[in-house]
This record gives structure tokens, sequence and C-alpha cells, in this order.
């Protein structure tokens, strides 16, 4: 008598720019007709939807409707062949080949191999008491980002920031003089700003946003491009202060040598591990992302896989960026598959120069390939081009 061997499951939790991609892949293999994989596919997200951060900025200066920025996970899953589970990951117990969960109730998920892509979350330890990741991390483990103060918004998760800033635009529609915080260096806070003072200089000219970025403003960026974009924040007459944030309470955002009055705060400060990266048994790294190697598996259980902000790569310096996520995303969809059929993996190797698009809040963006700076409305319209592309392929 024939005996069928049960099929492998293959968990993919978080709805990232990897396992996007890798949908779309499982969708467009199902319409071939072609199986690709001989596995029970479960993908873990906490949201139905994902919203796009690359046309984030776009959304806040009123150029996109918040449809026109978001992913239909679920209906990519359906369109996929994958089971969808809407429930946030909170344990990863690699030993035993399981997964806990929260959504309705708590859930285990078994799996034989799983794939990472929660991304990650916003470093709040610029406020007092949060020193360490440990310390940090045992302050909020409820998977709350750090940001007890109601007018202190976390650029993540995503989805909350999306409400957050409607009640910003509230405030300010009733405000005669409302100001605003972005705290931050990096390029998402850089079009945050711009985005921001465009969509407050709509509602009223006197209203005002201050860049707080302390002394490297866009460090990983050439001289040139920092020159740009330092031009770029002058136009818009935004405030530019290079200390420090420490604080912010009672309506003051304290700064090295400053008290400044804000109304709120926005912080895109650099992202930390996800809050269930502290109850794991896999290796983790850092500030709580998860050790991989080149082939974006963990060092520590060969069966487990993550790519994007939830991971660092142990062999080599990859920024967290989701260019990075989609690239390694597939990669690693290649390996997961290998690693299901026994076959060779392969290394994923960042290219040298990738190019980075920064949009201007007003239709207008800065662009870097390696050292070469491009500015212009035609660099939004290039932006505004690929973004859009990036959507679309992910809705149809
Ligand atoms: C305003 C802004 C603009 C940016 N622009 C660019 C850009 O132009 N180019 C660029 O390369 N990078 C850009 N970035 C950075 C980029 O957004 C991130 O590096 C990228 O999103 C990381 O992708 P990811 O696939 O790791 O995860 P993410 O895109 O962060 O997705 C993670 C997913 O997992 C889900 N999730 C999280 N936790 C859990 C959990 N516990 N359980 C279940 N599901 C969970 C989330 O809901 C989300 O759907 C920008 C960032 C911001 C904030």
């Amino acid at each position: 008598m024939t005996k069928f061997l049960p099929k492998k499951i293959l968990l993919l939790a978080g709805a990232g720019h990897a396992h996007i991609g890798m949908l779309r892949r499982l969708s467009a293999a199902r319409l071939k007709d072609a199986d690709t994989i001989e596995a029970d596919i479960h993908l873990i997200s906490e949201q139905p939807q994902t919203i796009y951060s690359g046309m984030l900025p776009g959304w806040m200066a009123g150029h996109y409707q918040l449809h026109d920025i978001s992913i239909d996970i679920k209906s990519l899953c359906v369109r996929a062949g994958v089971r969808f589970i809407q429930q946030s990951l909170v344990k990863v117990n690699a030993a035993s080949n399981k997964v806990v969960t929260t959504g309705d109730a708590q859930t285990d998920f078994d799996y034989d191999v799983l794939s990472l892509n929660t991304g990650a979350d916003t470093d709040m330890r610029w406020q007092p008491d949060h020193n360490s990741y440990n310390e940090y991390r045992s302050d909020n483990d409820d998977n709350n980002t750090g940001a007890a103060n109601t007018n202190v918004i976390a650029i993540r998760p995503l989805s909350t920031f999306i409400t957050q800033w409607q009640r910003i635009l509230k405030a300010a529609q009733q405000s005669e003089k409302y100001q605003l915080a972005i705290i931050g260096a990096g390029a998402a806070a850089i079009e945050l700003v711009m985005a921001a003072q465009v969509a407050l200089r709509n509602i009223n000219r006197n209203h005002q946003v201050t860049l707080v970025c302390g002394e490297n403003l866009l460090s990983g960026f050439n001289s040139g491009f920092r020159q740009r974009v330092v031009q770029q924040l002058h136009r818009h007459d935004i405030t530019i202060v290079r200390e420090r944030a420490s604080d912010y309470r009672d309506g003051k955002l304290s700064t090295t040598h400053k008290s400044l009055s804000i109304n709120a705060v926005i912080a895109a400060t650099g992202v930390i591990g996800s809050a269930w990266t502290a109850s794991t048994d896999l290796d983790i790294e850092g500030d709580g992302f998860v050790a991989v190697n080149d082939k974006q598996q963990s060092v520590s259980h060969s069966n487990v896989f993550a790519v994007g902000d939830v991971a660092t790569r142990i062999d080599k310096y990859v920024a967290h960026s989701g260019v990075h996520s989609v690239h390694g995303g597939a990669v690693e969809a290649d390996n997961l598959l290998a690693y299901l059929g026994d076959n060779v993996m392969r290394s994923y190797q960042p290219k040298s120069r990738t190019l980075y698009l920064l949009s201007c809040g007003d239709k207008y963006a800065i662009g870097s390939w390696g050292n070469v700076n491009l500015q212009g409305r035609w660099v939004w319209h290039l932006k505004k081009y690929i973004d859009k592309r990036f959507i679309e392929v992910n809705k149809n």
C-alpha cells in the first residue's frame, strides 16, 4: 500500500517587501500551472493590508490617497494559494519548530520551515530611561513602541502612524500656529519633514515644522547629496536643529541646549528589533535583529530564514532598507524552495550602488546613484513611476 507523507509546512511571518514578492511569485506560478513548491504555505500578518513606506510621504503631502499606497495582502494570499492568518507574532521557539501568535486568542503554529519578514520597530531610546536594548525591551514587552506620550508618535508601525497623522492634521486645522517636530537624520526623516511642512502650510502659513537631527545628517550619503537636501530644507523654510533630542513633556521638546515649544513630535529615529525578538531562542545580534548568513538563513537554526529589517547579516554590513528587503527577498525565496527540495542555496550579494530617490514634499525629488546626484521635478516623476509600478504589480 502506498503511504503518502504529509506536506511540509512553510510559515511566512510578516507581510514585508520580501513576502509580498514571494506571494507574487507563487501566484504567477499558479497561473502558469507550474507546481513550484511542495508545501502547505501559511502567512501570518497583523494586518490584511500593508502600507508602502516609499509612498507614505507622498500621501502625507496630499499627492496620493490611502488606497494608492496600500497593498491587499489577504487578496495576494488567495491568489497565491496561501492561507492568510491575521495574527501578530509574539514568540518564536525554534528548538520545537513553533511560533506563538496573538489575535482573538493566543495560538501556536508548527512549522517545518519558517521565513521571518516582520520588519522592525522605531528606536525610541532617545527618550530618558531607555539606555540599553534589554532595559528598553523589558519596559516595553507588550509589543508597543515605547511612545507612552500620545503626542510622541513613532513612524512605525505605519498603520498606527496613518491614524496619528490624521489626528495631527485635525489639530492643525484648529490651531493658529501648530508646531511639529520630526526627530531623525536619515532619508525617511527628511522626506517626512518636507511632506509635513507642505501639508501643514497648506492648512495655515503660520504652521511650522522643525527637524531635530543631531550632528550627522544623512551620514550614509555623499556630501553633494547632503548639500542638495539642505538647500531643499531651506527652500521649504524648515527649522533645522542640529542637536540631539532627549525628552518631550508638557509641550516642550528638550534638545542638547534648547527647549522648544512643540505640539507633537514624530520620531523617525532609526530601527530596533521587533518586540518578539526578545522572546526567542534564535541567535539575535545587536539591538534585536535575527542573525543570518549570506543565504538569509538563521545562523542558529537552519530551517529558519529572515530577511529585511528584521534581520542582520553577520558576514557583512547590509543597511536596513526596502531595497535590500526586495532584492534579498528574491534570493531568500529561491533558498526556501532549495531548502525544501534539498537543493543548493545561493548567496545574496547586494549591489555596490543603489538608486535612492528622496521626495521633497512638493512633486520635486533628489536622487543619488553612487556619487552621481540628480534633482528636479522629473526625478519626482521617475520616483512616482517606480513606486506606482511596485504597487500595480502587487494589485494585479
Ligand atoms: C517614510 C519612510 C520612507 C522610506 N522610504 C524608503 C525608500 O524610498 N527606499 C528604501 O529602500 N527604504 C525606504 N524606507 C525604509 C523601508 O520602509 C524599510 O527598510 C522596509 O519597509 C523594510 O521592509 P521589510 O520587508 O523588512 O518590512 P516592512 O516593510 O516593515 O513590513 C513588515 C510587515 O510585517 C508586519 N509585522 C510586523 N510585526 C509583526 C508581527 N509581530 N506579527 C505579524 N506581522 C508583523 C507589518 O505589519 C508589516 O506588514 C522608508 C521608511 C520610511 C519610514
